[in-house]
């Protein structure tokens, strides 16, 4: 028996309540060390343990392969809007951008102040509810990546595929913006040179962002790029380069365990695939009551936006859930409506009870 509520927020998000209560037990004396992991030297035996098995689990659920470096940095997916460029551009390079919501079009707008970021598809003239098909899209000769945003969280607008950079041969490569699916699904590392999340949603606490890149992509950065937005220092020195997020790191790490013990990815892809159809299915099937926006091949399994066709009722819709135990449903602030995130770590029966809810409410406001 648990008080624990289902919660639907975009991120911080819901962990598995077993990684939660795992962190609890180990949390005042971490395996014997008469300390916790938040007290202990970054650079002693049993963080040096932590660490490292966050990484090769890690490696084994992506199939991460050999060349790349697993880094574990701070400052957000944020910061890597700037660092990204700032490492794989000179000030005269092009970037392309292809933009399918609000975080993708602020990637692209930080980058514009360390390289020639160019906006080569934009989804806004309709609402960020689609994502382009490739062959229609022009991209820029020379450009040194093409970047997307694998999930929009505030639209949810998800690829299914992915771009192949048009320079490819010439170096050019594909970077993904993947904090709100990370470890949701299995992916083709290779396809990418550059992957990163920030862990608040699928993976773990807030103040851990995941860098995963090809290592012969870094070690050219710009000569004004600060040392912390430097990826290849953290490469060289395994993300010891200055105190990490230790605490964070380690409820990863039991994240990355949590998975693994579940199957892995294609595994964690089905359950998610599940609880995602079921609520689309509940939206679709309303009559119009509730509405997704989003273009039916590209909608998203972690980030559920929908309306009611009556916006006047939202309010209540969102309060009475709330009142049942299904939290943080109000969609982000910039778009209303309503928004369930659905990370790894909903449990089936949270949205099975949503849907329900759902099905009670549309039935009482006839
Ligand atoms: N990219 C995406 C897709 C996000 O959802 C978010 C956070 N909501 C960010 C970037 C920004 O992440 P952070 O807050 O870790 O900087």
């Amino acid at each position: 028996p648990s008080d624990r509520v289902f919660n639907f927020a975009a991120g911080p998000a819901t962990l598995p309540e077993k990684v939660i209560r795992k962190a609890q037990e180990e949390l005042v004396d971490y395996r014997g060390s008469g300390m916790s992991i938040m007290e202990m030297s970054h650079r002693g035996k049993e963080f040096d343990g932590v660490i490292k098995k966050a990484e090769s689990d890690l490696r084994e659920l992506l199939g991460i392969p050999s060349d790349y470096s697993v880094l574990f940095l701070q400052g957000g997916a944020t910061t890597q809007f700037a660092a990204i460029p700032l490492n794989l551009c000179s000030p005269e390079d092009s970037a392309d951008f292809i933009v399918t919501g609000s975080w993708g079009d602020k990637a692209y707008k930080e980058a514009q102040k360390y390289c020639k970021a160019n906006l080569i598809w934009s989804g806004k003239p309709e609402k960020y509810t689609k994502i382009p098909s490739f062959d229609q899209i022009q991209q820029t000769a020379g450009a040194r990546y093409l970047h997307i945003c694998a999930n929009e969280t505030i639209h949810g607008v998800e690829f299914k595929d992915y771009p192949i950079p048009a320079g490819a041969g010439a170096g050019e490569v594909l970077v993904a913006d993947m904090s709100s699916n990370f470890c949701s699904k299995p992916v083709d590392v290779s396809r990418f040179g550059l992957i990163y999340a920030g862990a608040q949603k699928n993976v773990g606490p807030s103040g851990v962002t995941i860098v995963i890149a090809r290592s012969d992509l870094l070690g050219k950065a710009q000569p004004i790029t600060p040392v912390m937005l430097d990826l290849k220092i953290h490469a060289d020195s395994a993300s010891l380069y200055n105190t990490p997020p230790c605490l964070a790191i380690y409820v990863c790490g039991l994240v990355f365990e949590d998975l693994l013990e579940q199957g892995g990815l294609k595994e964690v892809e089905k359950k998610n695939a599940h609880k995602a159809g079921i609520l689309y299915d509940a939206i679709d099937g309303s009559g119009g009551f509730y509405v997704c926006p989003v273009e039916e091949s590209v909608r998203s399994l972690m980030n559920v936006p929908f309306t009611l066709e009556r916006s006047d009722l939202e309010k209540k819709f969102i309060e009475e859930a709330a009142k049942e135990g299904m939290v943080q449903l109000k969609g982000h602030r910039s778009v209303g409506g309503v928004r369930a995130s659905i990370y790894n770590a909903m449990p089936l029966a949270g949205v099975e009870k949503l849907v329900a809810f759902m099905k009670d409410f549309q039935a009482r406001h006839p």
